[in-house]
Order: C-alpha cells, then structure tokens, then sequence
C-alpha cells in the first residue's frame, strides 16, 4: 500500500465540478485582482467567526506581520512567541524591527505554557503571538488574564486552526487580531498561497487593508506593501468555504481512529484539551525511536512529516540571539520526538488501521 503524508489531489476530485465552474467563471470575468470574489469570501469568512472585519492577504506570513506592525510593534519592543512552531510566527516580529522572545511548551501539550509566560515579560514586551499548534488551541484564559494584567496585545495565529474551539470558542475570536493561512496543506486550503487578518478593531482593520495594498492603491496614504489575495484564489477558497466543517469532521473521527488503534502501544498520543475541539492540521505523536519508526513506515510504503525538525530559537536565523536547549526543557525534550502521521480528510479507515498496524508491528 501507498500511503503518502498528505493527498491534495484526492480533494480536489472529491469537488472537481465546483473547482472547475469557480476557476472559469473567474477567467471568464476577466478580472484577477480584487473583485467581488474577495468580497464574498472575505465577509463569509468573517460571518462564520462572528468577527467584523477580514482582510485578505497574499499569505499566512503576511497575515502575521501585517497585523502585527499594523498593532504599532517596532524596534525596541519585545513579542513573547512559541518556541515550537513554524518560522512565521517568530520571524513576523524581527520583520517589523521587533525581537522575538520564545516561550517553552505547556508540559503534554504543545502549546505556549502560561505558567512560564510571566516570567518572560519585561518593560519592552508589547505582545503575545499564541499559536494553536497542530489544530489544538492555546490555553487562552490564563493567556488573556496575563496579557490583561500586562496590557499586552494578543495577536492568535491561527495556520493551523481553521474552525478550532476553545472551551466553546472559535481560534480567531479572542485576541485583538488574528492570523490565517490557506497555504494548500492548511485545513483550508487554496490552489497556492492566501491569507487572511480577522479583528473585530474597526482602525485596526483600516490600516491593515491600507498597508496590504500599498497604502490605498489611488491614495497611498501610508507607504505600504503589495499582499493581495489573488481573484482565483479567493474563488477557491469561497467554493471550499461549505465543506470545512465536514472535512474537519473527517479529520476528528480519522485521529480518533487512530488514537483507538494505538492506545497501549507504548507512542505518546495527541492530547486533547478538555473542553476544546482540537482540528488536526496535523496528527503528531512522540516516539524515543522516531527516526527509525520514520524510516520503516518508509519503507512500507507510509509517508510521515516532522512539525518541526529544530525548535525556531535553535534555528540558523536566530543564532545570533545565542539561544540554548536547556531554556526550553520541554519543548526540547520533545524535539527529536516528534512524528506527524498521514492525515487528510480522504484518508480512508482501512488506510488508518494498515498506518496504525505496521507501527505496532515495529513497535513490538
Ligand atoms: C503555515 C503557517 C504559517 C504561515 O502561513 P503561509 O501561508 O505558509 O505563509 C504561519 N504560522 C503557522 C503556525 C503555520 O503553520
């Protein structure tokens, strides 16, 4: 059997039809930047958060650091981020002059931990970037307490988070502004690269549309940069709009699958936050062995992923902020555990139980 680590072609056969008629009406519109395409998706999108405002943007990257300089973060400020995560949600921060400051992991989760969140907070710190890692929220309460009590802005990023719930709560709802990514792997993907900025901050908003585009296309009010969200893209992403609840659905009942089939067999699963709905970008689990389990899955046939190979502070692009290992024991700890087993929606059962058995066979 083949089974490789994510399959985009088996979604777009599932809606070829609906692809296909949104892809020719937008070449048969003739119009590829702006348009009424953005228009509907972008108030879609923020209707099914109950959020007021979204703006489309060119990225999941752009996302981020558009809002955030668009919050007024600088040089000489300081924004506390994971340590564990996907380069973006550091390098948004260095990009608008800021300095990153990396948090360690929540112990079982992997998440930023709220308990070693104070400490890290100095005179210069501005911000927060909570990440809902892998598709499992952040623990937001005690976050939000801490940034109230710090008047610290909260920016979510929300790549891997598409319909996430935190105690009831939508990821994208709870901090100042929020970041999105329908890169093609995302829960909610596009046919290449889109973003999307939701805040319920009517200024906040303004600005962010302004920046993303060029500072106002006639007026240049601002100085800005070029980060649209194509036509086509934004007619993709309408047209996929309906069936993310049911795409995530599939991804919930396929983890829990695989979560039933390898309970006992000795890998650290992926926890489930009480009260949370955890979306499963990704279905990672732990093993002291991983690289050889990597390597047999392999070679039977079983494409996996590491999220992520190095935690962001250890990486080449922040060696000169001299970090070590030891000031994330957690997350650190984690590092050369990491797995990321196949899952997409069109995963079908029988695939998660060959998946599930060929592990317990190198297992035992
Ligand atoms: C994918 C991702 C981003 C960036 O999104 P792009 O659309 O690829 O620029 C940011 N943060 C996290 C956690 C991501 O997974």
């Amino acid at each position: 059997m083949h089974i490789p680590f994510v399959d985009l072609h088996a979604q777009y056969l599932s809606i070829q039809a609906e692809i296909d008629r949104a892809i020719r009406q937008v070449l048969e519109g003739g119009q590829f930047i702006g348009g009424r395409w953005l228009e509907e998706f972008s108030e879609a999108f923020a209707r099914l958060h109950g959020v007021r405002h979204c703006i489309p943007v060119a990225n999941g990257t752009d996302a981020l650091y558009i809002s955030l300089k668009m919050l007024g973060i600088g040089p000489g400020d300081e924004v506390i981020t994971p340590a564990l995560s996907w380069i973006s949600s550091a390098s948004c921060i260095s990009q608008c002059g800021a300095t990153p400051v990396f948090a360690d992991c929540e112990p079982g989760y992997y998440t930023l931990d709220p308990a070693r969140l104070e400490a890290l907070i100095t005179p210069r710190t501005r911000a927060l970037i909570p990440v809902h890692l892998y598709g499992q929220p952040a623990d937001m309460d005690p976050i939000l307490e801490i940034a109230r009590r710090h008047q610290l802005l909260v920016l979510e990023d929300c790549a891997q988070a598409h319909l996430s719930r935190y105690k009831g709560q939508l990821c994208g709802t709870m901090g100042h502004a929020a970041a999105f990514s329908f890169y093609p792997t995302k829960n909610l993907g596009a046919l290449g690269d889109a973003g999307c900025i939701l805040t319920n901050d009517a200024a906040l908003a303004e600005k962010c549309r302004l920046f993303a585009n060029m500072g106002g296309v006639k007026t240049h009010q601002i100085e800005g940069i070029n980060s649209r969200m194509d036509t086509l893209q934004a007619a993709i992403l309408l047209t996929k709009l309906p069936h993310l609840p049911r795409w995530t659905e599939s991804r919930i009942r396929l983890s829990q699958r695989y979560s039933e089939l390898l309970a006992g067999s000795g890998l650290q699963l992926p926890p489930v936050r009480e009260g949370c709905t955890h979306t499963y970008h990704l279905y990672v689990v732990r093993s002291r062995q991983r690289d050889a389990l990597k390597a047999y899955l392999e070679s039977k046939g079983i494409g996996t992923a590491l999220h992520y190979p190095s935690l962001l502070p250890l990486l080449p692009a922040y060696a000169h902020l001299r970090h070590t290992p030891e000031e994330y024991p957690v997350a650190a700890g984690y590092q050369q555990d990491l797995l990321s087993l196949p899952l997409y929606p069109e995963l079908t059962k029988q695939e998660i139980v060959y998946i599930a058995e060929t592990i317990i066979e190198f297992l035992t």
